[in-house]
Parts: C-alpha cells; structure tokens; sequence
C-alpha cells in the first residue's frame, strides 16, 4: 500500500484511514449486493438501507429527536447562505446575522438578496480574531432567525457556547466542527454543514430542520431550493450524492465505534492543546492568530515574524511529510486543520518539526 502523508488541508480534508479502507474495500462490490456503491439506484433497497442507518447514526451520536428531519442536499454550505433566507425569512423578512468571519459575510451577502438583515455583532475591526461576548449581541426578538458560524474555517476562531438566542430560531452553519463534539441539537432551529472537512467527500452538505420551521417553505420556491419538498422525499426529489451519503455513514459508524462525540472531543481537546502549548511555549516565535478564549479545536492559526519564514517553513514541511499547513489564501499565515481523522500522533511529530524550525531559524 502507498505510504499516507499527514493531511492538515482544511477542505476537503482527511478521513479516517478505517473508512477510506472500508471504502475502498467495497468500491468494487458491495457485499451480498455485487455492484458497486458508485453503480447502485437511489431508489434501490440496498441504498434506502444506507440512507436510513446514516441517518439513524447521525442521530443517535447527536441524539437528535423525531422533532428534526435530516437533510442530504447539494451545492455545498454556500447553496445553504440562499437556501436558509429563501425558506425561512418570510413571512417577516428581516433576520439577525453574526459576523465572525469570510464564510460569515457570505452567508450575510446572500440573505441580504432576501430581507433586511441585522448584524447583530462583528468582530471584523479585530481581524475576526475573537468571537463576539452574549453582551455585545444586538439581537432583535422578532427577527425570523439568527445566523452564526460556529467555527470560522479561515480565522482559526470557534463558538465555545451557543449564542443565547431566546425563542428566536437559532441557524448555525458548522460546516467545519460538525460532530466534532456533541451538541445539544434542540437548542437550534436549523444546522447546516458541507460534509468535506468533518464528515465525508465534498458534494453533500448535511442540514438538520426543526420540523416546524419546514412549514416556512413556500410553495412559490423553486423546488429544488425547497426545504419541505426534499424532507417530504427523504432527500430523494432528485438523485442525492450517493456515494457521500455512504461515506458520511461509514464516518458515523467509525465514531461511534471509538466512544462516540465525548470521547472524539476528548481528543480534539487534546490534539489542540499540544499545538496551541507549542505556540505559547515559542517566546512569541509563533504567533497565534485567535484569542485564546474563542480558540479553534479544528484549525490552528498563526504567524511567524515574516512572511519569507512563513515561506520557508511550508516549504520544509511539505517535505517533512506534513500537507496543506498554508493558511487560507485571503489571510495568509500558517493553518494547520486538525479535524476528527486527524491522528494526535500528527499533531506530536508537527510540534516536533515545529520546535526544530525554531531552533534553527530563532
Ligand atoms: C468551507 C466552508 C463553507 C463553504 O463550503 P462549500 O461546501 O464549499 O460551499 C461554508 N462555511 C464554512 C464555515 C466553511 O468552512
């Protein structure tokens, strides 16, 4: 087998290596069905079952109630910035959104086509390096919903707790820390999620509704941006991504195997905490980009003192074996993602190479 580097890409991303082994195991025929999962129906009994135990996973790692329906749909989280505001602002047409980052600010640009919108808080004069406190929320109580992103993929920055939200429906796109520790699901109206950085292949974004919410939709939507139609044909109006479905089930089956959200958290915790320790521990070498108290567990960002040592060390540590650590194109930097699949051994061997790189270039 060829030997696996370690993947710090923040999108899509890595898999745990017992999935894509499963999958790969598979791919040709999938067992006491002889065909591949890439060849079979959508209609057929072999994918139902598929369909029916992801979401049937999905909802006992999350313990989501029978109030919530669990959505399959397309178009990534960005078809999720139109599809939120189109189903849910009316009949209102005014919702609340937090600015917290790029993918924030999308998701705003799109709603604003909608309605009214309210920034109800923005940290964008500190370079989105802080999440914002409960008090300085403006939050309006007859607003159709609130928009959060609850960690900001490019800023390193995430939502520790809920914002508080009242009887406002609460809308939160994770796309980027989905599952990546139990949440309590009934404490928002809807949540959306691209299933490439935490939970399967790109090309299939997972949506949890608040069931009442669907009854927002209306039937002067396009259908296919329709929330109610794809619920009432259990994600099946049109052919859903088959084969993102299966990995996202095979991704549920393999946490739940290894002690569920609490235990994954666990080490989410753990893994961050050795390279955020290493970024305090550099005497201001490596400069970290979030406020400690809204730091990220999924993507790690920070500096160093010039952008040619930026430079210089991806360029080492892409042939040390270490992929993807350059940070996002519009805030440059160093990222290194380190979501669910990411082994800790990783993130051990990376603050090793990391405290080298000091050591010779300090
Ligand atoms: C990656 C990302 C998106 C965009 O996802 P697409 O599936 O490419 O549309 C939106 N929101 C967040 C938080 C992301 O990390």
């Amino acid at each position: 087998m060829q030997k696996r580097i370690y993947n710090f890409s923040a999108g899509p991303a890595i898999l745990p290596e017992e999935v894509l082994l499963e999958a790969q195991e598979n791919l040709f025929s999938l067992p006491g069905v002889g065909m591949s999962i890439l060849e079979i129906s959508h209609r057929s009994k072999t994918f139902d079952k598929i369909i029916a135990e992801t979401k049937e996973d999905l909802k006992s790692l999350l313990d989501i109630s029978d109030n919530y329906e669990i959505l399959f749909l397309q178009g990534g989280a960005s078809l999720q910035f139109s599809m939120v505001p189109l189903n849910l602002m009316p009949p209102k047409n005014k919702a609340d959104y937090i600015l917290t980052g790029s993918w924030s600010k999308k998701a705003l640009k799109e709603a604003k086509r909608v309605g009214t919108v309210n920034i109800s808080a923005s940290t964008e004069e500190e370079k989105f390096n802080r999440i914002p406190k409960q008090s300085e929320l403006k939050l309006d109580p007859d607003a159709s919903y609130v928009h959060f992103t609850s960690n900001n993929t490019i800023y390193g920055t995430e939502w520790h707790t809920e914002p508080e939200v009242g009887n406002v429906p609460l809308v939160c796109d994770a796309s980027s820390d989905m599952l990546h520790k139990k949440i309590n699901v009934n404490k928002y109206g809807l949540i959306y999620a691209g299933a490439q950085k935490n939970m399967g292949p790109s090309g299939v974004t997972l949506v949890i509704i608040r069931k009442d919410l669907l009854e927002r939709s209306s039937d002067s939507l396009h259908t296919m941006l329709n929330y109610k139609i794809h619920a009432e044909n259990n994600s099946m109006y049109n052919t859903p991504s088959t084969f993102g479905i299966y990995i996202i089930g095979l991704v549920a089956k393999w946490l739940k195997k290894n002690g569920g959200l609490e235990a994954m958290y666990k080490t989410n915790k753990e893994k961050a905490e050795i390279l955020y320790n290493c970024i305090d521990g550099s005497n201001g070498y490596y400069k970290g980009h979030a406020q400690k108290d809204s730091r990220s567990l999924m993507n790690v960002t920070f500096n160093l003192a010039t952008e040619e040592l930026e430079k210089k060390l991806i360029s080492e540590a892409t042939v040390a074996g270490f992929d993807g650590v350059k940070g996002h194109r519009s805030v440059g930097g160093l990222r290194a993602s380190i979501y669910n699949a990411f082994p800790k051994k990783g993130v051990e061997e990376f603050v090793k190479f990391m405290k080298e790189f000091q050591a010779k270039n300090g």
